[in-house]
């Protein structure tokens, strides 16, 4: 299929004061494309930059958050926009009817003092330009597609379980139907049972509506279960890229080796292998391969240069020196 957003180049991060030196770039340089009618998941551990990457693909780029530089490639409805450097109006077009966003926390979306009702009625009228009775009917519709009941609409936020108001979040970030959705950690903070009937309703909905849903998470077990593809980030950059099943099943970076390992399995009452040593600090990042002190496969390579990332084929990326020019290959 066609890419429905494309990300070149992207660096950013935030000022830690008032001088333009005081940066600290949490994303370093990602390239990743989305596609249209696919579920992307974006894993690794906290602090790797995915929620920094995930804000700058909506294009809510305000301080301290900064873009260095890139672009941010959408196909909207009437062509290519680079949200890095379309002004504010422009992409207020784009928001909520071309590009969703679903916070980690629903607080961050509702307004504590105003009824359920109203969040729904002001994204119709001002972005769909409906009146209020059409609004009212479209917003029952739609809090019932995601399985409340339309009483929520008179409820206000704090009258609700962080499970419904996730809920509400989901319906009104996917009303407009926007050709692509992005996630941050969508069911943080429910429990197990709750957050899978969340991410059921997520899915469905958008494969249903045939949009595209990127998802930052750093459960992996999550990804297995919802994604598509996966793109693995490590200190700021993208390591590796391939269909789910198959990074899950044959991971190639040591990094994503490491974070499937650490996974609990089934049945097994063994200690899983924890990643020893610390996530690297984004003030000073290590030289060549930023895994290379945590690594047990790096060579003297690692050190020096840092590793591009390569296609292998089939849509499967990575980038490590085991791999393409120059590379060993581990068996
Ligand atoms: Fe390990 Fe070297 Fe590959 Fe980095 S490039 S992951 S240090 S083998």
């Amino acid at each position: 299929g066609e890419w429905i957003m494309r990300l070149e180049g992207i660096r950013g991060g935030y000022l830690t004061g008032s001088f333009w030196e005081d940066f600290l770039e949490t994303v370093s340089g990602v390239n990743l494309d989305i596609f249209e009618n696919e579920i992307l998941g974006i894993a690794g551990e906290s602090g790797c930059g995915k929620t920094t990457l995930l804000r700058i693909m909506y294009g809510h780029v305000v301080k301290p958050l900064v873009l260095r530089s890139g672009r941010v490639l959408l196909r909207g409805e009437n062509g290519v926009y680079d949200l890095a450097s379309v002004d504010l109006e422009e992409r207020r077009k784009l928001w909520w009817r071309v590009v969703g966003y679903i916070p980690q926390n629903s607080m961050n979306m509702l307004n504590p003092v105003e009824r359920v009702r109203d969040h729904f009625l002001e994204i119709l009228k001002h972005h769909a330009g409906m009146g209020e009775r059409e609004a009212t009917s479209v917003a029952t519709r739609y809090v019932e597609e995601v399985g409340l009941s339309r009483d929520v609409l008179n409820a206000y936020p704090h009258q609700l379980s962080g499970g419904m108001r996730q809920r509400v979040v989901i319906a009104l970030s996917l009303m407009l139907k926007p050709k692509l959705v992005l996630a941050d950690e969508p069911t943080t903070g429910l429990d197990v049972v709750v957050q899978r009937g969340v991410l059921q309703t997520l899915t469905e909905k958008v494969r249903s509506y045939g949009s595209s849903l990127v998802i930052v998470s750093h459960d992996i077990g999550m990804h297995t279960m919802v994604t598509d593809r996966i793109a693995i980030m490590y200190a700021g950059k993208v390591v590796e890229v391939g269909k789910t099943v198959e990074v899950i099943r044959e991971p190639l970076h040591p990094y994503t080796r490491a974070l499937i390992e650490s996974l609990p399995k089934i049945g097994d009452k063994r200690l899983r292998k924890g990643l020893p040593g610390m996530p690297p600090d984004f003030k000073n990042p290590p030289s060549g391969c930023r895994f290379h002190p945590r690594c047990p496969l790096a060579m003297d390579i690692c050190k020096d240069k840092e590793p591009p990332l390569v296609s292998l084929g089939s849509g499967r990326l990575v980038a490590c020196w085991l791999y393409g020019e120059g590379g060993v290959g581990v068996g």
